[in-house]
């Protein structure tokens, strides 16, 4: 289907609505039906049919049908946080006793659910580096259930050769669960390279306004009625009618947003590869990546986010270059307007976090949608203090 039609009609359903251009909030918490007929036959399906907002809601289908057909699956679950929706599609293929191969540095709270919650409940893990098959391969227990890939993560981006990886959990009757939050469906689509869950935080590019957070599933249908009838449901992380539609609003322009991102993130990140204050830039979409070639060949673009060493004596460096930049806000997250900038330094003391241990010079940028030129004359002001 074309990115246009499933942004545009797909799942709208106007005739419902009035003929309603933009997607209604159906704002309620539950339905009621004529006959007792219609209320049997809705309780046949809860997800089909909407009874009670924690299952179905109209506003929140509209919104499936697109992120479904935006990863090429049949079907998808949204959820409150991208958080939610990682644990949700984790605990619907582990129980007591499996274990789970897992990238060794992947989002922090995925980190926290690896190391901190599923031991609680007799689920062991291995973290390996997602760069080597062989490594994945070697983890693999007889015990093992599910391998979780994030391609690339959201810090120094590595990649997994995610066909492979999908073939090789395959041949071992492994369910493959991808974070595809870097990318974003428009810059890769790990289903159709055989990847069996997908799992995004729409907190991101498909919000893209900071303004909302929601996590999303996307799988086969049966997959997503089980996650739907055990976590889902059980759980109840679900997204409210009215901020799904606000995602419903972000995805009219994320095609644009995305592109525009990638654009000029493609441009800043040579730009300050060259810089003789910059040791080194990470980013996908750089011919100097280590696996540039497998970011070719998997993604369609990299969009907004990459990293820089500063080429930084100590950590006070680090610390004016920060103070002296007006137009970055200094802020987690990303996907949304505003360009952000993250420093490692930040963390440095705070203890037990994940990301404590990472190199003081190491600052990530989300590149937004300002003017290139803008966001350029900052950072060759502040890179002065250095
Ligand atoms: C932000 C993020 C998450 C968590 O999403 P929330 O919406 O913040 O709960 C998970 N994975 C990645 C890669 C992220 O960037």
């Amino acid at each position: 289907m074309h990115l246009s039609e499933i942004l545009t009609h797909l799942g709208e359903w106007r005739e419902q609505y009035f003929g309603a251009v933009a997607p209604p909030v159906i704002q309620s918490s539950n339905f009621a039906f004529r006959t007792l007929d219609e209320f049997r036959q809705a309780f046949t399906d809860e997800l089909k049919y909407p009874v009670y907002t924690r299952g179905n809601n109209p506003t929140v289908e509209i919104l499936r049908a697109k992120l479904a057909a935006l990863e090429g699956a049949e079907d998808a679950l949204v959820f409150s946080s991208g958080s939610a929706a990682v644990a949700s599609a984790v605990l619907a293929h582990v129980h007591a006793g499996a274990h789970v191969v897992c990238v060794q540095s992947p989002y922090s709270w995925t980190h926290s659910l690896m190391t901190r919650f599923l031991p609680r409940f007799g689920v062991s893990h291995t973290f390996v580096d997602g760069c080597d098959l062989n490594a994945i391969e070697r983890a693999i227990q007889p015990n093992t259930t599910l391998l979780y890939l994030e391609s690339p993560n959201s810090l120094t981006f590595e990649l997994q050769d995610l066909a492979a990886c999908a073939a090789l959990a395959r041949s071992r009757g492994i369910v493959t669960c991808a974070d595809n939050s870097y990318c974003s469906p428009l810059f890769q689509n790990p289903i159709a390279l055989g990847i069996d869950l997908v799992v995004h935080s729409g907190t991101k590019y498909l919000n893209g306004h900071s303004d909302v957070v929601c996590g999303v599933l996307c799988s086969r249908r049966e997959v997503i009625y089980k996650v739907f009838e055990s976590e889902l449901m059980t759980l109840g992380a679900i997204i409210s009618p009215h901020d799904a539609a606000l995602i419903l609003r972000g995805l009219r322009t994320v095609e644009l947003r995305v592109q525009r991102s990638h654009d000029s993130a493609c441009r800043i990140a040579a730009w300050l590869e060259q810089h003789p204050k910059v040791e080194r830039v990470l980013y996908p979409w750089l011919p100097s990546f280590p696996q540039y070639e497998l970011a070719q060949r998997q993604m369609r673009g990299a969009g907004g986010l990459f990293s820089v060493y500063l080429r930084a004596s100590d950590i006070a460096q680090v610390e004016n270059f920060l103070h002296r930049l007006q137009r970055f806000l200094l802020a987690v997250s990303w996907g949304g307007y505003e360009s952000l900038v993250l420093p490692m330094a930040g963390f440095y003391h705070i203890p037990g976090r994940a990301n404590s241990s990472r190199p003081w010079n190491l600052v990530r940028f989300y590149i937004g949608l300002e003017d290139p030129n803008w966001l350029m004359e900052d950072l060759a002001q502040a890179l002065q203090a250095i």
